[in-house]
């Protein structure tokens, strides 16, 4: 799970870590009480949305007079923005955050994340912060460094020596490195995140390390422990289908493809992703239903995929093993019953009561086309969307 920039500098604030004094609006005039509030001569006006790129497109205003407050505010809020990360339709801004403005001198890259070849937690930092950090790893990566952080130890002094040299922060600077990594690692380790960047972590004119940007991913899995997260969660940035998903507990990612599928398990879900691939067309999302599903939530699972207009077809490619194929049956035939079937539907059922299932799916005189194999399945169910289109 997400969170907004704003919502991150509290949570990382709670930690100590120095962030910029600022109040979210939800209004132009809020925007301006924040910014009177605040009382500073320089104010930034920036759009709250789940995506980074936001300077670029016009989403950040560094401002001077409350009237200019006013008029950014009201040209950003309610606005789509379309950034380098929110993907070609935007996404539209419904918060602002008001901030005082900052003195820059040095824009660095700071990034906590968890390191899948050692299991820990590893720092990532860069002195080219404020830029696309994916083009600084492409273009220059010696000027990347990573430093792991072995749990055990947790954070140490020769931790905040690599940093800050990687940084070429010295002196004061250094030693104020390391409150800053301490309240980080803190923050990430007690509240579960799996990825924490700061870009740009700035030094101001007068000498002080400031987080200017935050954004925080939060591991859903440990999400029942931090009801405190939980409540920052906005439905409003995400997918409409992965929120009904979320419901049934069913692990869902909307893709862009045009063949739905329906399947039990993460592995086989990706295989016959890559199977559709292989036969020339694309997924429209990855779907395990998981090892003990109900009827109840193969039918909500059914439900979300058919609620897709891209969805020219789909496949159902079950493997009976806790999971029985009569229980996949009779869902996806009260799915249809319910909803409907306005695209190509091919099922593959193997293992634990084929029979049945093949069964209740034939009796059912819905129009599906049964298949052998995966392979099989693949084929018919892209011939079929090719043939449709
Ligand atoms: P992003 O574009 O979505 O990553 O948004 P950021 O919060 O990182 O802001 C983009 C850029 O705006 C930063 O890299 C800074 O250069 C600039 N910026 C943001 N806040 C301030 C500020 O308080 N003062 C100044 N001078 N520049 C700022
Ligand atoms: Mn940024």
């Amino acid at each position: 799970m997400n969170i907004h920039e704003y919502q991150a500098k509290a949570v990382l604030s709670e930690f100590g870590v120095p962030v910029p004094r600022g109040h979210a609006a939800f209004s132009v005039d809020d925007a301006v009480k924040a910014a009177q509030e605040l009382g500073t001569p320089v104010v930034v006006v920036k759009a709250q949305i789940h995506a980074g790129g936001r300077g670029k497109a016009g989403g950040v205003k560094v401002v001077r007079s409350l009237d200019d407050v006013r008029s950014e505010s009201k040209r950003i809020l309610g606005s789509v923005l379309v950034t380098k990360q929110t993907g070609p339709k935007g996404k539209q801004v419904n918060r602002l955050y008001i901030e005082e403005g900052s003195t820059i001198d040095r824009e660095l890259y700071l990034a906590a994340l968890i390191d899948r070849a050692t299991s820990r937690m590893s720092f990532v930092v860069s002195t080219e912060g404020g830029m696309d950090i994916e083009e600084v790893a492409h273009n220059t990566p010696d000027k990347i460094v990573t430093v792991s952080v072995d749990p055990v130890t947790g954070i140490c002094p020769h931790h905040v020596r690599r940093i800050a040299q990687a940084l070429h922060l010295t002196g004061d600077l250094q030693k104020q490195m390391s409150p800053l990594l301490t309240g980080l690692y803190k923050a990430f380790t007690e509240k579960d995140m799996s990825l924490l960047e700061i870009n740009p972590l700035i030094v101001t004119k007068d000498d002080r390390i400031i987080c200017l940007d935050a954004k925080i991913g939060f591991d859903d899995n440990a999400l029942f422990r931090h009801p405190d997260i939980m409540a920052l969660r906005d439905l409003t940035e995400e997918d409409e289908k992965e929120i009904e998903a979320s419901k049934y507990d069913l692990n869902y990612v909307a893709l862009d493809g045009t063949i739905g599928c329906m399947v039990n398990g993460a592995g086989l879900a990706m295989a016959t992703m890559d199977i559709i691939k292989l036969y020339g067309e694309e997924p429209a999302n990855f779907l395990d239903v998981g090892g003990g599903a109900t009827t109840e939530k193969v039918a909500a699972a059914f439900k979300i995929i058919t609620s897709d207009p891209k969805v020219k077809g789909i496949l159902v490619n079950i493997f009976g093993g806790i999971m029985k194929c009569d229980i996949i049956a009779e869902g996806v035939v009260a799915a249809v019953r319910d909803v409907g079937l306005r695209v190509p539907l091919v099922v593959r059922l193997e293992g634990t009561n084929v029979e049945l299932g093949k069964e209740i799916i034939a009796k059912s005189n819905l129009n599906v086309t049964s298949a052998d194999d995966l392979d099989d399945a693949a084929q018919k169910i892209v011939k079929a969307v090719k043939e449709a289109a």
